[in-house]
């Protein structure tokens, strides 16, 4: 095991943490598949203004679709972030690494929720990152900047990496997303020669199938773990909230880089999921993330396991 400065304090605040904080509220829910265990952990929650996902949405609409979800179209939204753990035999892989300490004040809690999930960072053997906005990767690095998971292999979609390292992206990417450009590439930079980059239908770990969907960010990446209606789909933010994604999926939203490209996708993932009968994994889900979906009116309804 690699030693840095971090294990050093993490040794203590995981104590302290593990006993004083109530283990439900970090360990979300549970899945079993044969000899794999699906765990969501919670990384805290966002805070963000309601426009900027229902801004481009047809706003004489939008009322009455989120009227019977008990969402407020003009209060701002305070999604969850569940980061996914999948444990089987000598592996602990971990979809996404939360936020860190330096995004914002309500999130950054993954070590939290690790450490009353009695996992200590340094037995993690692979972080899956489903793409490089600040609530997925920020968590990757401690406060010295070093790997927060040490001992880990770290992947990314090849597309995804390229596009956040790419020095032109800050320019592309507008004034309101600039920071994550560079928040990103600072990051990705540390791991950069070690980062294992796949591409489309590649087997992440056995049994664990990427698959390319595009639109929130440019290579943003889902993943099929397991087969058929046994299978459950991490979604990462493709389909990104509980509400208007399920229930108008073809809408456009401000919260994709390329608005028409994700609604596109998130149509095809819905008919896939559907027709496969998967249970899916959502990062901004509620309920712990982890259910399934089901048909209802013009679109679909999360229908969370807990
Ligand atoms: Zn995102």
């Amino acid at each position: 095991m690699k030693i840095t400065r971090r294990r050093l304090m993490a040794t203590g605040t995981a104590a302290l943490a593990a006993s004083a904080l109530p283990r439900m509220a970090w360990t979300q829910t549970t899945l079993s598949m044969g000899d794999t265990e699906i765990t969501t952990l919670s990384d805290g929650t966002l805070t963000l203004p309601a426009e900027f996902i229902f801004g481009p949405m047809p706003q004489d609409e939008l009322a009455g679709v989120l009227a019977p979800l008990g969402v407020d179209p003009g209060a701002p939204l305070t999604p969850p972030c569940n980061l996914t753990l999948l444990r089987r035999g000598d592996v602990l892989a971990l979809f996404d690494a939360g936020s860190g300490l330096s995004f914002q004040p309500t999130a950054g809690m993954l070590p939290d929720a690790l450490a009353a999930a009695g996992i200590d960072p340094f037995d993690v053997t692979h972080v899956i990152f489903t793409h490089g906005h600040p609530d997925h990767l920020w968590g990757m690095l401690d406060d010295f900047d070093e790997p927060y998971f040490a001992n880990a292999e770290h992947m990314m979609g090849g597309v995804e990496f390229d596009y956040w390292m790419d020095d032109a992206t800050v320019g592309s990417i507008g004034e309101e997303r600039a920071a994550f450009a560079v928040g990103a590439k600072r990051r990705l930079e540390v791991v950069a020669d070690a980062m294992t980059r796949f591409g489309d239908g590649d087997e992440v770990l056995p049994g664990v199938v990427a698959a390319l969907t595009p639109g929130h960010t440019p290579g943003h990446m889902g993943f099929v773990i397991g087969e058929g209606a046994d299978a459950v789909m991490v979604l990462g933010d493709a389909i990104g909230n509980d509400h208007v994604a399920f229930a108008r999926p073809g809408w456009v939203s401000g919260s994709d880089q390329d608005p028409e490209r994700a609604a596109a996708t998130r149509l095809a993932m819905f008919d896939r999921i559907t027709a496969d009968e998967m249970a899916v994994i959502g990062f901004h889900l509620g309920g712990g993330g982890i259910g399934r979906v089901a048909a209802e009116g013009e679109g679909y309804r999360f229908v969370p396991e807990a």
